[in-house]
């Protein structure tokens, strides 16, 4: 596997959650343990469209350290690549190895270990990814359907065969709802590591599908129209004890009063991390009522409307609900970065724990056929609806702002905000477009 000639990509993911990176010789690869490979600033400030966003807080001068984690690496010779895949996510650092406080995988880190020392609870998750093939001249077929799927049964079996050799744990590849669309989903593990898995994930199957002159695109929406491609964020409490902690038969809809604590906070701070979690321009044609992607700040049972959907339960055979008992956050996509994404979960829910606030009330019905004070008692608030709303409601929400240093902030509201500037002037076919090509 680590022959001569093959490379190890060591990588981070920006705030357009792209993952980049440099390369050694994988031979070499032992020796970038301690000193890491060379990284700089203003990548943190780079668009989608592969423009530095400017002004930015960086300039020209600075240097970091990327520094592998050896125990996130990535490897499959499955993707009908010349050499293997060989993927180690790691940490941005100064120079001098102290962490840099704009890295995304540290914010994660630093965000589950606050949670951990303040409540004793870990996460545990897994992110759930829908995408298109495109230019792939596939044969038209039933959606959902067992022939959507044979017809690219090659390209699905290599999927899951390199999946698996990865260690991500594959479970189930299907024929989605919307046109060439599929879904993969994965085994849970822990917060870190499930934000690993996603951003190995992606470009194993954009890997796969490139070495055959197809696109997997997982942007939001690839035309209007289109069915919308999600990141559905699964997400469970761990006790200190290590058994599940988010279940309790007594409680709403099973939720442990934890678990509610921690959905409370979510949907509190639900229109400000929204920016987080569905950082494009396209991923507001996608946060619509009618879509099953989510759209207000909404607690379901078993609702796939809602942005806080409480999944069921398989109880056949015996098995024990508390262990499969999760909790899916639906309004993200993969134009936003699964560190960040994950971190701001995790923090809001800290928030909601910390102060205790009750379960909110498991709704279940059409949030628009309610008149504006039910909605209001209910506590179902439209989430922004558009780039520019939710980067206001980041900016507006002062405990939110509270979690990241403030240069972040304005790297990440500034660099959305090129970005949207960018776009300007082009209808939403365009847009789509434009994302279809580099997501
Ligand atoms: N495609 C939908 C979305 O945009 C999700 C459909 C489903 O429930 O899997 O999130
Ligand atoms: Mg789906």
């Amino acid at each position: 596997m680590t022959g001569a000639g093959a490379l190890t990509g060591i990588v981070t993911t920006d705030i357009a959650a792209v993952t980049r990176g440099r390369f050694v010789a994988s031979s070499a690869f032992e020796k970038m343990l301690t000193g890491g490979v060379g990284w700089l600033q203003a990548n943190l400030s780079l668009t989608p469209f592969n423009v530095i966003a400017h002004p930015n807080p960086w300039g020209s001068s600075g240097d970091l350290r990327l520094l592998p984690d050896a125990t996130a690496r990535f490897r499959t010779a499955k993707t009908g690549a010349d050499t293997p895949f060989d993927m180690v996510p790691g940490n941005l650092v100064e120079l001098d190895g102290q962490p840099w406080a704009c890295c995304t995988r540290t914010i994660l880190a630093n965000a589950l270990n606050d949670l951990k020392a303040q409540t004793g609870l870990t996460i545990v998750a897994a992110f759930e990814h829908e995408f298109k093939l495109l230019d792939a001249g596939l044969p038209r077929e039933h959606v959902m359907s067992f022939a959507g799927l044979r017809r690219v049964d090659g390209f699905a079996s290599q999927v899951m065969e390199a999946l698996d050799e990865a260690g991500l744990k594959p479970e189930v590849i299907i024929s989605e709802y919307g046109e060439d669309q599929f879904e993969v989903t994965n085994a849970p593990s822990t917060g870190l590591a499930a934000a690993d898995r996603a951003v190995a994930l992606r470009e194993i199957i954009r890997e796969i599908a490139r070495n055959r002159g197809w696109k997997a695109s997982f942007a939001p929406k690839t035309s209007p129209s289109s069915v919308g491609n999600g990141v559905h964020i699964h997400f469970s409490l761990v006790g200190a004890d290590g058994q599940p902690a988010s279940y309790d038969a007594s409680g709403p809809s099973g939720l442990s009063e934890a678990a509610g604590a921690f959905c409370a906070g979510i949907l509190k701070h639900l229109p400000a991390i929204t920016a987080l979690t569905a950082s494009s321009v396209s991923s507001y044609y996608r946060l619509k009522p009618h879509n099953w992607s989510s759209s207000y700040t909404w607690l379901g049972d078993k609702d796939r409307e809602a942005t806080l959907r409480i999944c069921p339960t398989v109880t056949i055979g015996g098995n024990d609900p508390a262990k499969s008992f999760n909790v899916e956050y639906r309004a993200a996509d993969a134009t936003a970065n699964p560190y960040l994404a994950l971190a701001a979960i995790v923090r809001a829910g800290l928030e909601g724990l910390k102060a205790r606030l009750p379960c909110p009330p498991v709704h279940s019905g059409d949030p628009d056929e309610l008149t504006e004070a039910d909605r209001a008692e209910l506590g179902l608030r439209r989430l922004p609806e558009t780039l520019e709303d939710a980067l206001e409601a980041l900016q507006g929400d002062p405990v939110v702002a509270s979690w990241f240093p403030k240069v972040f902030l304005d790297t990440f509201t500034g660099m959305k905000a090129f970005e949207i500037k960018s776009l300007e002037g082009l209808d939403e076919e365009a847009t789509c477009a434009s994302y279809r090509a580099v997501y």
